[in-house]
């Protein structure tokens, strides 16, 4: 079992509450999950589920984001979680892609989002870094 500290929790979602507006996704409920289990054989600290419908979104965080707060690697933190946030902006399209496209394409939607997610990101991310944002 697994103690996430509120310290911990309190930054993950003041992040979330800075970034949220910022990606004009200030209309979206976000929700937490604190997961005890690494996720089997892969490497993810974040992962969200978006219900476009409801405009909620639930971030699950697992332990190896905790250790890299515990690293101090605030970027890295900070990286995963806009990049969480940003999958909101691709989920719709990504999803009906996914839903009507065969079997055979579904691991090039997969790569192909998740490099589009990573780019609109490190948009982000840059434009804070310079201080236009
Ligand atoms: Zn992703």
């Amino acid at each position: 079992m697994i103690e996430y500290p509120k310290t911990f929790k309190d930054y993950i979602e003041d992040l979330v509450n800075y970034w949220k507006p910022k990606l004009l996704l200030h209309h979206y409920d976000i929700s937490f999950k604190y997961q005890d289990k690494q996720k089997a054989n892969v490497d993810t600290d974040a992962a969200i589920i978006v219900s476009d419908r409801y405009l909620q979104g639930t971030i699950t965080i697992f332990p190896q984001l905790l250790k890299a707060w515990k690293e101090k690697n605030y970027k890295d933190i900070e990286n995963t979680i806009v990049h969480e946030i940003c999958h909101i902006i691709t989920d719709n399209l990504f999803m009906g892609a996914h839903k009507y496209s065969p079997e055979i394409f579904h691991d090039l939607l997969d790569h192909e989002n998740e490099k589009l997610v990573q780019m609109i990101t490190n948009i982000f991310i840059s434009m804070k870094e310079k201080g236009k944002l």
